[in-house]
């Protein structure tokens, strides 16, 4: 065998170590998707430098790309906020803020209509940890004023609450957490940073499911943590890191692609939302219309203190003298309405949920549908809905 000349790489070695570099010069619409579990340092002064709390430079993976951290301040933008970490969801979003936040022996406060799985993290991990909490009816800050003691260290808020779509008095609830100094976090997610900017109300944390507006697409889970607190980020960061919650590349790089058209997709979904709305609120079939820019929706005064936008959600409570047989039975004669959660894509969705079950203490009673409005064109939704009506008389 004759001896290789080692003056030059192999083949194998040269496609891994190639001299080539594209000139850095390069600019285009879309941010470039760098993707990277390892970091490569110039030489070890570098690698010793590293500062994994600092955006000035990388050190890994998993605590920021180039990607991420353009990812991030857009989302610290959108939110009206100054720092933000991204998660591999939403609802670790919610988990980020109470494990980072919380010890044994704190209490942490939940609106009682809030994101239930958000609830169930209350009541199995963190009870298992010693973190207590208590749930609160967040149409009465008064309740919540008297609620708060030195050991409530944590008050969640959601505006509206999920599924039932009550639009709390946020000024009110912020200051009631307050006054006994917790620490405020609002899941955002309904809002988007287009509704309302939740920093200006005082809150500490905004914790919102990319997978929903951002995204927009229903094809990426991901969740961000905002705050306007360098302290308080550098808590929720080290947490973050020690936790090790990355999120892929690709997924960032989706949702900076869908990012530009937000607020005109925001606004889309909500005039279709209102035009389905004020479509149900004439049927006799329904009790209720729960959508916060509706008069009589409940927290509708608190909901235009503050908005003049909504997302595109809203539920309607049937009639109690239709089982929830009939009811599956319209929800199944649905064409254009998918069933299935989430929500805030091209596709519009439909939820059946029993409100004995999901909110047992709620004025209304019967079965509730919620439906999130998609893209389509409105007439087709409503001639939609018309039509699947027939199967509740069946
Ligand atoms: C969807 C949602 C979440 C959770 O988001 P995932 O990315 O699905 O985990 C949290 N809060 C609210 C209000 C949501 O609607």
């Amino acid at each position: 065998m004759t001896e290789r000349d080692t003056s030059k790489p192999a083949i194998e070695t040269a496609l891994i170590h190639h001299p080539y570099r594209p000139p850095a010069a390069f600019d285009a619409p879309q941010p470039g998707v760098f993707k990277a579990s390892t970091v490569i340092f110039a030489n070890t002064a570098a690698m010793r430098a590293r500062d994994w709390k600092s955006k000035a430079g990388y050190t890994y993976g998993l605590h920021g790309t180039p990607t991420t951290f353009t990812l991030e301040e857009r989302i610290a933008t959108l939110e009206g906020g100054t720092h933000t970490v991204l998660v591999p969801s939403g609802l670790a979003a919610i988990t980020l803020t109470d494990l980072a936040l919380l010890k044994s022996g704190d209490e942490v406060l939940i609106p009682d209509n809030a994101y239930n799985p958000g609830k169930e993290l209350a009541r199995h991990e963190l009870a298992r940890w010693g973190i207590t909490h208590r749930f609160y009816d967040p149409m009465d800050a008064n309740a919540l004023a008297a609620m708060v003691t030195p050991s409530t260290r944590l008050v969640w808020l959601e505006a509206p609450g999920s599924v039932t779509m009550e639009f709390p008095d946020l000024p009110n609830l912020v200051r009631a957490a307050r006054s006994q100094g917790a620490l405020v976090a609002l899941d955002n997610t309904w809002g988007a940073g287009v509704a309302f900017k939740a920093f200006d109300l005082g809150v500490d944390v905004s914790a919102h499911a990319l997978t929903k507006y951002p995204s927009g697409g229903g094809d990426v889970l991901m969740g961000s943590v905002t705050t306007r607190d360098a302290a308080l980020h550098l808590t929720l960061n080290a947490g973050h890191m020690r936790m090790g919650w990355g999120v892929a590349a690709n997924d960032a790089e989706t949702v900076l692609r869908a990012l530009a058209s937000l607020p005109l997709r925001y606004a889309a979904h909500d005039r279709a939302a209102r035009t389905l709305a004020r479509w149900w609120a004439q049927r006799p079939e329904v009790v209720q219309v729960l959508h916060p820019a509706l008069p009589d929706s409940p927290g509708h005064a608190h909901w235009a203190a503050l908005c003049t936008q909504a997302a595109g959600l809203f539920s309607v409570v049937f009639d109690a003298r239709y089982s929830v047989a009939q009811v599956d039975a319209f929800v199944d004669a649905l064409k254009l309405f998918k069933i299935g959660y989430s929500w805030a894509g091209p596709v519009s969705l439909v939820v059946p949920y029993d409100l004995k079950v999901i909110r047992p203490k709620a004025a209304w009673h019967g079965t509730l549908v919620r439906f999130s409005l998609g893209l389509e064109a409105v007439d087709d939704l409503i001639a939609d809905s018309e039509q699947a009506l027939t199967a509740l008389m069946r």
